[in-house]
């Protein structure tokens, strides 16, 4: 039961909201001593502190401080000059503390913004500000692991696991405000703002923001009214884990609330599932029945009041905006603002960009990313940044085909060796024998092979029939493969 999502958004309005949660790339974690590297064998990296033991105390990590600070002041928040962490209390085997040290209504940033380049189907990409409501920071939990079920769930597992490496590891949260106004392309734009994060967090070096490892993941909230109504009730769909299920994730929500609502149904406020397999989402808790998490100031730490000067260094030391930065390189390498504007809305940008930091020209990085490997995406239905082949390789092939030892089409099969996971391009044109033939000696001997085989052909072109040529050089291929 859904309504196509051009229909819905023709019908409804959509509002969407975004949580982020961004495993800071700390040494060590949130308030304890302990070691932070991503899998290691399971609790191996624990103390009392992190293990919720008895009388242990936790001291804040300062790092972890500043980090947060950084991220709200690249998202333009105002920065709390006094602010506490809060106790959020509740149960769960992978939280040994039986409660999550967090920031309640006293985050380190509020009130910022986003903007974001949003893909357009004709023309120039349109610019949104996506409003952020706070960053905090928080501690990650544990990991459990539910064992002896088909589906890794704890639905029909015998039993299960729990690894506390990952809990305590400090955690950032942003959340947008509800964005609003988006129009036909709420899904688009939920990317598009997961995407422009993800740089910005990248430039930062706060954190390795691999969505695939959870080292970043979203909540992804929507609703639908009619239009000059009030807002919706909104489902929120947790952990998407990658960013084309961002889109995904808005797409098939907006398709099925407006199902609902056409029917006269109420859509009940809940947290929902997505399935990376199916592109859709299972219903999950209801937040109606949403505990009671009965915050409270944390009694074993101090407040946190940072400098008001420190604040400035940082604000000051701050990198160069991803935005800014690839209006700086294109415009640097003579790229076209059509140019740009297509490589953003197929999504290749920043990998034209690292290609060409990878030493190939601009124009031929552009043609790789817009053309043969955007059909690959395409045809795969993946991100183009999540396909097999690094910019460094695209940029090798560039080299080799500059250097006479592939043509155009003998690229192309690299390139998608490369894609198929044969190796590097060095290897799969050894692996595929795909160089190309340049001693002259070779080639001129297979051409007399070719006319010697073909004698009809070759009295042809004598006569001045040049096409039939083409059967020599036919044969001449196939002889050099
Ligand atoms: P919770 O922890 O209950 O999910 P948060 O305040 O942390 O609450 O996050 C709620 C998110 O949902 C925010 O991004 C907010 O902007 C967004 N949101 C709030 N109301 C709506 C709505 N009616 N439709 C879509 N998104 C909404
Ligand atoms: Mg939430
Ligand atoms: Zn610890």
């Amino acid at each position: 039961m859904s309504v196509p999502y051009a229909e819905a958004l023709a019908e409804f309005e959509p509002v969407i909201g975004l949580e982020t949660h961004v495993e800071l790339g700390t040494a060590s974690k949130m308030f304890c001593g302990c070691d932070t590297t991503f899998g290691a064998e399971p609790n191996t990296q624990t103390c009392p502190v992190c293990l919720g033991l008895p009388g242990a105390l936790p001291v804040v990590n300062a790092k972890a401080i500043e980090s947060t600070i950084r991220i709200g002041l690249a998202l333009h928040c105002e920065i709390a000059t006094w602010c506490r962490f809060a106790r959020k209390n509740y149960f769960y085997p992978d939280m040994p503390k039986n409660f999550q040290t967090s920031q309640y209504d006293e985050p380190l940033c509020t009130e910022g913004w986003l903007d974001v380049e949003v893909p357009a189907e004709d023309g120039v990409p349109q610019t949104v500000r996506i409003p952020i409501e706070r960053v905090h920071l928080e501690e990650d939990t544990g990991k459990s692991l539910h064992v002896g079920g088909a589906t890794g769930r704890i639905q029909g597992a015998s039993h299960s696991l729990v690894d506390y490496n990952r809990a305590g590891i400090p955690l950032v949260e942003i959340v947008t405000k509800p964005v609003v106004g988006t129009g036909a392309r709420p899904a688009e734009i939920a990317k598009a703002y997961v995407t422009e994060l993800r740089d910005l967090l990248r430039g930062l070096d706060v954190s390795d923001v691999r969505m695939e490892q959870g080292s970043m993941r979203c909540d992804v909230n929507v609703s639908l009214n009619l239009p000059g109504q009030g807002w919706g009730t909104r489902s929120e769909t947790k952990n998407v884990n990658s960013l084309r299920s961002v889109e995904r994730a808005v797409r098939s929500e907006v398709e099925r609330q407006a199902a609902r609502l056409r029917a006269g149904e109420r859509i009940v406020q809940e947290t929902r599932h997505f399935s990376e397999a199916s592109g859709t989402s299972s219903s999950g808790r209801s937040k109606e029945e949403a505990m009671d998490y009965r915050y409270f100031p944390e009694p074993d730490l101090v407040p946190i009041a940072p400098d008001p000067a420190w604040v400035a260094t940082l604000r000051a030391a701050l990198p160069e905006a991803p935005s800014v930065r690839r209006q700086r390189m294109t415009t640097g390498l003579g790229l076209s603002a059509a140019d740009s504007a297509a490589m953003v809305n197929a999504g290749v940008l920043d990998l034209v960009l690292a290609t060409v930091a990878a030493g190939a020209p601009a124009a031929e990085a552009r043609n790789w990313w817009l053309g043969h490997l955007a059909q690959a995406a395409n045809a795969g239905g993946v991100d183009a940044a999540d396909l097999s082949i690094t910019p460094g390789q695209v940029a090798e092939v560039v080299a080799l085909v500059a250097g006479g030892g592939l043509n155009a089409g003998l690229a192309r099969q690299v390139v998608d060796g490369v894609l198929a996971g044969e190796g590097s391009p060095a290897e799969v044109v050894t692996a595929r024998g795909l160089a190309v033939v340049s001693d002259e000696g070779t080639l001129l001997s297979a051409v007399d092979e070719a006319i010697t085989a073909a004698p009809d052909a070759a009295d042809k072109v004598r006569a001045g029939k040049l096409a039939a040529a083409g059967a020599l050089v036919g044969a001449v291929m196939r002889a050099t493969g």
